[in-house]
């Protein structure tokens, strides 16, 4: 009966393109053009720019949430240089308008019949399926988490029921370990865990408490960037600091009650652990592509990730299905930037198969990662598949500097807001041909 309502209700509004009709069991069905699964910074930016092309409503978006968050923007707010409420808007704002927003979750795929079915059982079938579900966060991995974040001094910037305890844990602080963590599995962002740590550093020494704290990065990797100029920058960074860094460390427990952090020694084959008491102890969870992906083993690699195409963004077996973002099988660091450089592609290319033409444009895995390293500081690194610095600005971005990170607080939310989100803004490729005229780079 809803969902015969919900029809009728639907075909009431002007310029409907889509197609509805009832299943033999009365469950309502619609079919679009292109339907976008996640309405992140790839499925907004991807369907902002079908959604300008093609009529009203012949693009769907499936998205649950009521609010879309500028997630970089945590790391300033875990420093307390923002508040949460500006790195978040009402979802209706930043979905395109020309586009329906079916605001439901994805539940099951069926990309050999050309469609899926939501978490109400509505059956959408498109022509064409761009999937851009991100990442998911599985802090219950860590033995103890997420109820130690519930006690004094556990925090994490990766989301917003924990971030706001960043800058609470540095007031707190008395003496002891500050620990920052970074987990066995790709994450998003990666510089990110070590931003917290920066800001952190720098807070502890403008509050006068830095004599008393041992700020330490216990990560899993076994270096400290994967980019080796970056990595030579930030090396000199925590020498000069005096951060200690103990990698192939992966946190396995926390224990609240003793405020204790147990780490598992990577490199170990007995699995040995080490324990670290803590004052503050800053988690960056272990990440996966989301459940619902990883169960359709059409779709994914042995990973669990979407399988799609490292140039052409296609998926391998399906080329009505293409993929953006973080729940990809793209061999780079994933970020928003890297989302910038890829929501393009995914556009030409869909188009030149629309049209029965070659795919064309390849995606060369550029990425980018302003590892903000204090209060007015960042290295702005930026690469591609192969690790090789694409540097926009004519300068060396592996210096420390206020320009990049005046660019990084105030520009990139403006560019990711005004220009991303509407479908404008394609990274900075041009900008950078523009720059490096005449230098052969
Ligand atoms: C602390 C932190 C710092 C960061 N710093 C930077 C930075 O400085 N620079 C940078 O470029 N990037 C940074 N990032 C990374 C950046 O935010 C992500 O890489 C980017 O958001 C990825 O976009 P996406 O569209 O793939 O995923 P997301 O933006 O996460 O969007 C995924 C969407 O899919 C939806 N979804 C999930 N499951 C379903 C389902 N079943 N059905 C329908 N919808 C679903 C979700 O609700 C979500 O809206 C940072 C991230 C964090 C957390």
């Amino acid at each position: 009966m809803a969902a015969i309502f919900k029809c009728k209700s639907v075909i009431g509004v002007s310029g409907w393109n889509a197609r509805f009709f009832s299943t033999s069991k009365q469950r309502l069905s619609q079919s679009y053009k292109i339907v976008v699964v996640g309405g992140g910074a790839g499925g907004c930016s991807v369907a902002a720019k079908f959604s300008s092309l093609l009529p009203k409503n012949h693009v769907a978006i499936i998205e649950p949430n009521d609010t879309h968050y500028y997630q970089p923007m945590w790391t300033m707010v875990g420093g307390g240089m923002k508040k949460l409420e500006q790195s978040g808007r009402p979802m209706s704002e930043v979905l395109p308008k020309n586009a329906r927003w079916i605001k439901e979750r994805a539940s099951e795929f069926f990309p050999k019949e050309n469609r899926l079915v939501t978490a109400s059982g509505e059956e959408i079938h498109y022509d064409y399926l761009v999937i851009a579900m991100g990442l998911q966060l599985d802090y219950d991995k860590i033995k103890g988490l997420p109820e130690a974040f519930n006690t004094p001094g556990v925090c994490s910037n990766y989301s917003t029921l924990y971030v706001g305890k960043t800058l609470e844990s540095l007031k707190n602080f008395k003496e002891g370990n500050a620990i920052f963590t970074f987990p066995n599995t790709p994450i998003k962002c990666a510089g990110a865990p070590q931003k917290a740590m920066y800001i952190s550093e720098e807070y502890l020494r403008k509050h006068n408490k830095r004599d008393k704290a041992n700020v330490m990065f216990n990560t899993s990797l076994g270096a400290i960037f994967g980019v080796k100029k970056y990595a030579e920058a930030l090396e000199k960074v925590v020498k000069e600091r005096n951060i200690a860094v103990n990698f192939r460390h992966e946190l396995v427990e926390v224990k609240p009650d003793t405020k204790e952090a147990v780490f598992r020694l990577l490199d170990d084959p007995a699995g040995t652990t080490k324990t670290f008491k803590y004052e503050m102890l800053h988690v960056t969870p272990p990440m996966s592509s989301p459940a619902l992906l990883r169960a359709n083993k059409q779709l994914t690699n042995e990973a669990g990730y979407l399988e799609i195409d490292k140039s052409t963004l296609q998926h391998v077996r399906f080329s009505n299905i293409f993929g953006i973002g973080d729940c990809t099988s793209l061999p780079t660091s994933k970020t928003a930037a890297a989302v910038a450089g890829q929501n393009k592609i995914v556009f030409d290319n869909l188009r030149l198969l629309m049209d029965g033409k070659k795919l064309s444009k390849k995606y060369d895995g550029y990425t980018s990662c302003p590892l903000v390293t204090g209060y007015s500081k960042c290295i702005l690194a930026e690469f591609d598949y192969d690790g090789k610095p694409l540097e926009t600005l004519p300068i060396n971005q592996a210096k420390e500097r206020m320009t990049s990170f005046f660019m990084k607080k105030e520009l990139m939310p403006q560019l990711y807001w005004k220009l991303m989100l509407n479908g404008w803004w394609n990274g900075p490729s041009t900008i950078r041909k523009i720059l490096h005229l005449g230098t052969g780079h």
